[in-house]
């Protein structure tokens, strides 16, 4: 079987358009979950699965399908894709790149004139960042049942805005109900986001599956009183004893090292006022291991280091854990399928963890899925600067492909 080359300058050419869309100054993109951006970038993508004669569809949570037909169209599809959303200051490949590497599979069975036993589509997830409206990966949560379709759909940004009123809005409230069909395979292309692949010189990861992942939220109360009066044995400092927190969580990554991951990623502080001794702190932390558990020791010790810390600093408050979502791992048959489809191609692999989360997660809850990743310049992704070569870029693509095929069999071509 010889399967098509892809098309490289129109990949290259495809991702430069969409990173046209929420361009930021410094080379990145700001498409955030159900934004005028996001907005602009379905409707390109629609626009251009359009031409390739896809019928397009649209789930209750905004999920986008391209539907690629097939000899037999009864048959469970294979199902590429990623996402478009990003972060406030996201790069041009995170999620984007799986979209339009799925996106080159069809143009390119198109040029071709290949026909496949099974149906292929191309998919869009909504608000796989969780940056606007959390969690992440919410499209793909609800496809897969994770998730409950109403509370994603009432989950509100910090404006007060909810998913359900963002969808309606930009037009992609859609009308399919969210999952109930079989799906034979799913694939997804997506940057490394980590320096591995990079620092090995290894052109693509087969991926064995995504670390799991807790989300805290962590409320830190103090005592409000002037910043002059009030001396410093008798205060009661929201924000001194999160800044101690703050630290011990980074203790709990360093003990667990080297796979331990520990962020505090926002901080407010009330009534952050420069002479009032701060009242009250919130925390949101991301904690990550690839084993089950250990993840729930480290979860363990930022409860005590919590307490301990409490009682050190004269403060009281709460943790509360919002999401979480288990180490997955993906479907041993179709790694194998990615890496002698590399090999075939003479591309360099090599099988990877994934340290970030990806819609692949909760399609592997669903049917045989595995990803395929390629490197990007110093690790660096949820970042402006976050870069790939054209090389990468094109070869993941072809991975793909190859992949694609031999999970949806060619009929004809
Ligand atoms: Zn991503």
């Amino acid at each position: 079987m010889t399967t098509p080359q892809i098309n490289a300058e129109r990949l290259i050419n495809s991702l430069a358009e969409m990173a046209k869309i929420g361009a930021t100054e410094k080379g990145g993109v700001c498409r955030l979950a159900g934004t005028i951006e996001d907005k602009k970038g379905r409707d390109l993508f629609a626009s251009w699965a359009k031409i390739e004669n896809c019928e397009i569809s649209v789930d209750q949570i905004g999920n986008m399908f391209a539907h690629r037909p097939a000899k037999n169209n009864e048959l469970p599809p294979v199902i590429l894709g990623s996402h478009l959303d990003s972060q406030p200051t996201g790069g041009k490949y995170d999620g984007a790149y799986g979209v339009i590497a799925a996106l080159e599979v069809i143009r390119c069975l198109n040029d071709h004139d290949v026909e496949t036993a099974r149906p292929i589509e191309a998919v869009s997830w909504t608000n796989e960042e969780g940056s606007r409206f959390p969690p992440a990966m919410m499209g793909s949560g609800v496809f897969s049942g994770a998730i409950d379709l109403e509370t994603a759909l009432e989950t509100k940004d910090s404006h007060g805005i909810s998913v359900r009123e963002a969808l309606t809005n930009i037009g992609y409230a859609g009308d399919r109900s969210c999952g109930n069909r079989p799906i034979h395979t799913y694939l997804e292309a997506h940057i490394e986001q980590g320096p591995i692949l990079e620092q090995e010189n290894t052109t693509i990861g087969a991926v064995l599956g995504i670390q799991g992942i807790r989300w805290f939220d962590i409320v830190v109360e103090g005592k409000e009183a002037h910043a002059g009066p009030t001396p410093m044995s008798a205060r009661e400092d929201a924000l001194v004893g999160a800044a101690n927190l703050i630290l011990e969580i980074e203790n709990i990554a360093l003990r667990h090292s080297p796979d331990g991951r520990t962020t505090v990623g926002t901080m407010n502080s009330f009534p952050n006022s420069r002479n009032v001794i701060p009242g009250r702190v919130t925390l949101g932390i991301d904690m990550r291991h690839p084993e089950a558990e250990v993840l729930a020791l480290m979860a363990e010790e930022l409860r005590a280091g919590f307490k301990t810390v409490c009682k050190a600093r004269r403060v009281t408050g709460n943790i509360s854990e919002i999401w979480y979502s288990p180490p997955t791992l993906f479907d041993a048959q179709t790694i194998n399928t990615v890496e002698e489809m590399a090999q075939m191609r003479q591309f360099s692999c090599r099988r990877i963890t994934s340290g970030a989360g990806h819609d692949a997660k909760y399609m592997a809850d669903l049917c045989p899925t595995a990803m395929v990743f390629i490197p990007c310049d110093e690790g660096l992704s949820h970042n402006e600067l976050e870069n790939a070569k054209d090389e990468h870029l094109v070869a993941g693509a072809q991975v793909l492909l190859d992949t694609t095929l031999a999970r949806a069999a060619i009929a004809r071509g």
